[in-house]
């Protein structure tokens, strides 16, 4: 979204990006909350604690580390370490442990959702123009040139170090950044003794200590809730065709692209993942929502630990096994 609009659709964002939620047991202890815009989407956090000055404190704390953590991986700013990766014309790059390890993640989920997830996709997910605000359909042929420079097959990664095959490989990490910060968050939430909290980055959500009840949001009918669940040390993250579209001639262009194709992927409506940790979340959900019901399902059934519930694009609903567990209803 753009970010100059942030301001105006905070409320648009809280009841379109996923889901709802609140503390499930009105415990005595009020949860503090509080919210800040960063990563492109309204940050939310919630802890509950006795002392209310250093729920305060580990909140701040935590929001300064999302900060951190997008000055690291948005490509928007030139002098971010991925923006000025991407505008340079070298090929070999020195990098921090940190970006060197979350490459080296993106990397292997790109190997386990077949390619579906793709961070360095950059090439092709600039031609929309999604982030600008002012998405328009490109041309094929700029399409098929972009697709030729995505891909892990083009870059190397070896411990600090980056090597990728042309200039024109570009790395967006929109797919993940969110669910890695969110973890993030909850770490320093935990070195702050705050142990009953929950990070929500615009449905990217992680929660510690005691049961939060979570919403996710219906697909199709805009403020309503498809199902809810029970979540409790653990992550949620939902991708949807409903949060980054524009409309042309009738036909619905959103963010989410197939790196088979370049164009929308167009097997579901919505997906959402629940792992032990919000990077793996972001990431499959993301790759999930690529590789369409039938395929999304398969790879859950053999991924222990992860399970997801799918909106396939009729509005079918597909529920892995594990995933029943955790529903309300
Ligand atoms: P959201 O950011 O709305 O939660 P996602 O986590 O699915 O949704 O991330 C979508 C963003 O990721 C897009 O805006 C784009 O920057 C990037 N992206 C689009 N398609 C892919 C893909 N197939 N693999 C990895 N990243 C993608
Ligand atoms: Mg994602």
């Amino acid at each position: 979204m753009k970010r100059i609009f942030l301001g105006i659709a905070v409320f648009a964002v809280l009841f379109s990006v996923g889901l709802f939620l609140s503390p499930k047991e009105d415990t005595h202890i009020r949860a503090v909350k509080r919210s800040q815009i960063a990563l492109g989407t309204v940050i939310e956090i919630q802890v509950r604690h006795p002392d209310r000055e250093k729920a305060d404190e580990a909140i701040s704390q935590a929001f300064a580390e999302i900060r951190r953590v997008e000055a690291q991986f948005t490509r928007q700013d030139s002098q971010s370490p991925i923006g000025r990766i991407n505008r340079s014309e070298t090929t070999s790059f020195s990098i921090s442990p940190e970006i060197y390890d979350l490459m080296k993640q993106s990397e292997a989920f790109w190997r386990r959702t077949s390619g579906a997830f793709d961070a360095s996709l950059g090439a092709v997910i600039d031609l929309w123009g999604f982030s600008r605000g002012q998405g328009a359909v490109p041309a094929a042929s700029q399409l098929v040139k972009a697709l030729k420079h995505s891909g892990w097959h083009h870059v190397r990664l070896e411990e600090g170090y980056l090597v990728r095959r042309t200039a024109a490989v570009q790395f967006d990490f929109g797919a993940i950044a969110k669910g890695y910060a969110v973890d993030r968050a909850v770490a320093v939430l935990n070195r702050y003794g705050m142990a009953d909290a929950l990070v929500n980055a615009g449905g990217e959500i992680r929660s510690t200590g005691g049961t939060w009840l979570i919403g996710i949001a219906h697909p199709r009918k805009k403020g309503e809730m498809l199902r809810r669940l029970n979540l409790q040390n653990m992550a949620v993250a939902t991708s949807g065709d409903y949060e980054q579209y524009f409309e042309k001639n009738g036909k619905r262009y959103h963010h989410i692209l197939d790196p088979r194709t370049g164009w929308p992927a167009e097997g579901c409506q919505s997906v959402t993942v629940l792992a032990a940790d919000d990077t793996t979340a972001d990431a499959l959900a993301t790759g999930l929502f690529v590789l369409g019901a039938e395929k999304a399902m398969r790879l859950v059934q053999g991924t222990p630990g992860v399970h997801a519930l799918v909106v396939d694009r009729n509005g079918g609903i597909h529920i892995s096994p594990g995933f029943k567990a955790y529903l309300t209803d």
